[in-house]
């Protein structure tokens, strides 16, 4: 797969192939916006989409394992009006889950965050503030919400927090140097439900159950009343064909705390 580097490297050199070029006279200077072009939309397209691995490599999946398990993982949490219901809805499967919190809103339900890890599920890092903006943020930026986060961790849960799910699944050469700087193992997905958008429930369920196997790591979110109905099916769905939903860190044997 094409990476950031590999790709800036192409580039350079065929930039400088067209200028040598001009100045021979083998081709006219115009030829090198095409090849801006191209760069800007790989590297557009690499920065918006986690599975790429365009700017670091992120655990999107584990296709080598043998058991019959998923992971189940939830984003933008703790939501005091929806996380209990999940929480309940799990414990009801049996079944464990990865919530990717937001470090304001740790601060904001601690208690509901210490249910989720006493419920034996696993804690992960999903920045500060989850800006918009985030993936126009400067490295310090960026270095400064992913430390927050995790001293929120620590502060509430007492974990010391080595997963980080990139928000809005961005990544980008400063959140690169971030997640480098912080030892953190970026944690992708392989199933996005896109159950933030206005599909039905009918139209995510099936978006995540068609390609369905075992290894696989299912995107979802812990804020609407509609990812709780598609949970339930969802588990239901699992129970069916025999699938475990487990950790991510259980998944694909990672260590999730230092
Ligand atoms: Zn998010």
């Amino acid at each position: 797969m094409l990476t950031f580097k590999t790709v800036n490297i192409i580039t350079v050199l065929l930039l400088i192939i067209l200028l040598l070029g001009y100045v021979l006279n083998w081709n006219p200077l115009w030829l090198i916006f095409p090849i801006i072009t191209i760069w800007l939309i790989l590297t557009a397209l690499g920065s918006g989409l986690i599975g790429w691995n365009y700017h670091f490599k992120s655990v999107n999946s584990n296709p080598n394992t043998q058991k019959h398990q998923v992971a189940i993982t939830f984003d933008d949490g703790p939501n005091p009006e929806f996380t209990p219901q999940v929480l309940a809805l799990l414990k009801s499967f049996h079944a464990k889950a990865t919530f990717f919190c937001i470090g304001k809103n740790i601060d904001q339900h601690p208690d509901l965050f210490k249910t989720i890890i006493e419920d034996g599920h696993t804690i992960g890092n999903h920045t500060y503030s989850h800006s918009n903006t985030f993936g126009f943020f400067g490295f310090t930026k960026v270095l400064t919400e992913l430390q927050e986060t995790n001293q929120s961790i620590k502060k509430h849960g007492g974990l010391h927090c080595k997963l980080y799910r990139p928000a809005f699944g961005v990544t980008n050469p400063n959140i690169r140097k971030a997640v480098k700087v912080l030892g953190l193992t970026s944690i992708g997905w392989n199933q996005r439900s896109f159950d933030t958008t206005n599909l039905s429930d009918v139209t995510i369920l099936k978006r995540i159950t068609k390609n369905l196997k075992k290894g696989d790591i299912i995107l979802l979110h812990d804020s609407s009343a509609k990812t709780l109905r598609v949970l339930e099916q969802l588990l239901l769905f699992l129970q069916q064909q025999n699938l475990e939903s487990v950790t991510i860190d259980s998944l694909c044997q990672l260590e999730a705390y230092a």
